[in-house]
C-alpha cells in the first residue's frame, strides 16, 4: 500500500495522507503500469501519482457502468442522492483549509483566493445540486380526450468528465455535482498538472456514503487517459473543460457514436469602459478581470476597450492600480495578489506571448518580463499591460492564459460592440457604464455566454455558465446545469378502448 498514500506536511503546516492511486469502486488502486509517474509542483516534488493507461480507464468505465445498473444507486431515491451530495459538501467544508492548502501548493494560486473563491464555490456547488436532486421532474401533456403523454427526465448513464488545472477542486465540483444529482455515474480525469485535491476528495466521496463505482477518479495524461476516456464505447456522454483545441478533438471522438458533448473551452473576453462609468470601479474590476488567479481564468477580460474621451485618464489609473495592487510573490503570504504560473510550460507560453507583443510593435505599459525572485525559483511573471495594440496582433487574438492584458481606445457604442465581438470566442464580457439603458442594450448585443455589468469574473452556482461561438457547447451550473445531465423520454398513454 505504501505507494498509494504519502504522508505530507503542507508549507502552512497541514499534515495529511495524500492518496496517489486511481480511485475505482471506492478504493485506491495502482495503475496497470505499477508505478506512480512523476508529478512536480512549484519546483518541489510533492507526490507522484499513478497515471491511468487505456486499460485502467477501461476498468474505471466498467466500474461506473456496473454502478449505474446496481440497485444501490439506481433504486436510491432522488432525495437520498441529494443527501449524499449535501453530506459531501459538509465534509469538504470541515476540511476547507486543507483543500485550500493543497490547491495553493499544487497550482500556485494564493491561499487567500483558494479560501475565498475555490472553496466556497466547490462547497456551494455540491450543496446546490444536492438540493436539486429531488426537484427535477418531467411533464404531463394532454394530447386528446383519451390520450396523454408524460415525460421522464432520465440520466444518460456513464459520464466521462475531463477537467483543467486552473481551479482543480471547483472544476471537479462543477462536473460532479449536477451529473450525480441527476443519477448518472462518472469517470472523471483530473488535469495532470493538479491531481492532488481531487484524490483527497475521493476519500470524502467514500466517507459521504456514495456506493462503489458511482464516482471513479483517474489521473493521467490527455493523450493517453483522456483519449481512452473520450473513445470508450461504454461512456454515454462527455463533459470537458479545457482548451478549444482539445474540445474540438473531443467532439471528433464523440462523433462516430453521435455522443453528446458538454464543452467549456477558451476565451478572449472583452471589457468595455464607457466615459460615463464610475472610473474607480472600472479600474478596480479591469485589474481583477485580467490579473486574478495569475490570469489563468478562461473568462479573463483580457481585451480592455476604453472610450477615447477618458482613455488617458483610465490608462494612468490602471497603471497605478497594477503598481499598488498586483503584489507578486509567494502564494502563502496574505498580502500576495499574484502567485506563480502553474507550470514551466505555462510560464514559457506567457513569456513567449509577451515577446510576441513587443516584436509586433505594441507598447508595454506595465511589466513585460519575468518577475525576478531572490532565489531565482518559481514561475513568476510581471503583470503586463500592452497599449497600441492592433486587432491583427497575436496578443489581441490568442488566449494567453496569463497576467497579460491589452488596452485599446474606441469612439462610439457601435464601435465598442463591433470590437468586442471581433473574436472566435464568446465566453465572457464586461461593460462599465452608469447609463442603465446603454448597459442592458450593449449586454444584449455582445456575443458571449456571460456579461457582467459594472463587474468582472462573478460566478455563482445558481447562474448558468457557458460559451457562445468557439467557447463551448451547452451550459453548466444553475437549472441549465441539470439539463446537461438528463435526457427526456416521452411516454404516450392510451386510456381509451376505441382508439
Ligand atoms: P487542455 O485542453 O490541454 O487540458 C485540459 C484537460 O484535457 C486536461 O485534463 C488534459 O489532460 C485533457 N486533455 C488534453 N488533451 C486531451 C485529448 N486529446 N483528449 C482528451 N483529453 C485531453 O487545457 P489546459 O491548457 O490544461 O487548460 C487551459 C485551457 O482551459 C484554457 O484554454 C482555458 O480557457 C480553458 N478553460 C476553460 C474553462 C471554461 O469553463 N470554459 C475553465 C477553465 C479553463
Amino acid at each position: 500500500m505504501s505507494d498509494l498514500f504519502v504522508d505530507i506536511v503542507t508549507p502552512n503546516g497541514h499534515k495529511y495522507q495524500q492518496p496517489t492511486g486511481l480511485f475505482i469502486n471506492n478504493e485506491f488502486v495502482k495503475g496497470s503500469k505499477g508505478k506512480p509517474s512523476h508529478h512536480w509542483t512549484q519546483q518541489k516534488e510533492i507526490a507522484s501519482v499513478h497515471a491511468a493507461s487505456a486499460e485502467d480507464v477501461d476498468r474505471a468505465v466498467r466500474a461506473a457502468r456496473a454502478a449505474f445498473k446496481a440497485p444501490t444507486w439506481k433504486k436510491l431515491s432522488a432525495t437520498d442522492r441529494g443527501r449524499l451530495l449535501v453530506r459531501l459538501s459538509e465534509l469538504i467544508e470541515e476540511r476547507k483549509e486543507l483543500f485550500a492548502s493543497i490547491d495553493a501548493w499544487d497550482n500556485g494560486k494564493t491561499y487567500e483566493l483558494a479560501m475565498e473563491d475555490d472553496l466556497p464555490d466547490s462547497i456551494g456547488t455540491f450543496r446546490y445540486f444536492g438540493g436539486w436532486a429531488d426537484k427535477s421532474f418531467g411533464q404531463t401533456i394532454e394530447t386528446s380526450p383519451e390520450k396523454f403523454a408524460y415525460t421522464l427526465r432520465q440520466p444518460y448513464g456513464v459520464i466521462g468528465q475531463i477537467i483543467p488545472w486552473n481551479f482543480p477542486l471547483a472544476m471537479a465540483a462543477w462536473k460532479l455535482g449536477p451529473a450525480l444529482a441527476c443519477g448518472n455515474t462518472v469517470v472523471i480525469k483530473a488535469a495532470e498538472q493538479t491531481p492532488l485535491s481531487i484524490l483527497v476528495l475521493a476519500t470524502l466521496i467514500k466517507e459521504a456514503g456514495f456506493p462503489p463505482g458511482v464516482v471513479n477518479i483517474i489521473n493521467g495524461y490527455g493523450q493517453e487517459a483522456g483519449t481512452a476516456l473520450t473513445q470508450h464505447p461504454l461512456v454515454d456522454k462527455l463533459a470537458f473543460t479545457g482548451s478549444t483545441t482539445t474540445g474540438a478533438q473531443i467532439m471528433k471522438a464523440a462523433a462516430p457514436a453521435l455522443k453528446e458533448v458538454l464543452l467549456e473551452t477558451g476565451g478572449k473576453s472583452p471589457l468595455i469602459v464607457f466615459d460615463d462609468a464610475d472610473l474607480d470601479q472600472a479600474v478596480k474590476w479591469s485589474h481583477i478581470g485580467i490579473m486574478a488567479n495569475q490570469g489563468q481564468i478562461c473568462t479573463a477580460t483580457s481585451r480592455i476597450f476604453v472610450q477615447r474621451t477618458i482613455y488617458d485618464k483610465f490608462l494612468a489609473l490602471f497603471k497605478e492600480r497594477v503598481r499598488t495592487a498586483s503584489v507578486v510573490g509567494s502564494q502563502w503570504e496574505p498580502t500576495t495578489f499574484q502567485g506563480p504560473q502553474v507550470t514551466r510550460a505555462q510560464y514559457d507560453q506567457v513569456l513567449h506571448y509577451i515577446g510576441l507583443g513587443k516584436s509586433e510593435g505594441a507598447t508595454i505599459e506595465t511589466g513585460g518580463e519575468a518577475y525576478p525572485t531572490p532565489d531565482g525559483k518559481g514561475f513568476f511573471v510581471q503583470p503586463t499591460t500592452f497599449s497600441n495594440v492592433k486587432p491583427s496582433m497575436k496578443i489581441y487574438r490568442d488566449e494567453i492564459f496569463g497576467p497579460v492584458g491589452c488596452l485599446l481606445p474606441f469612439d462610439t457604442e457601435e464601435d465598442a460592440i463591433e470590437y468586442a465581438n471581433d473574436t472566435l470566442y464568446g465566453l465572457g464580457a464586461a461593460v462599465f457604464t452608469q447609463n442603465l439603458r446603454r448597459g442592458h442594450r450593449v449586454a444584449a448585443e455582445i456575443e458571449a455566454g456571460t456579461v457582467w455589468l459594472n463587474s468582472s469574473q462573478d460566478s455563482d452556482h445558481r447562474v448558468p455558465f457557458g460559451g457562445y461561438k468557439s467557447s463551448g457547447v451547452g451550459r453548466e451550473l444553475g437549472p441549465a446545469g441539470l439539463e446537461a445531465y438528463t435526457q427526456i423520454k416521452a411516454v404516450h398513454v392510451n386510456m381509451g378502448n376505441d382508439l
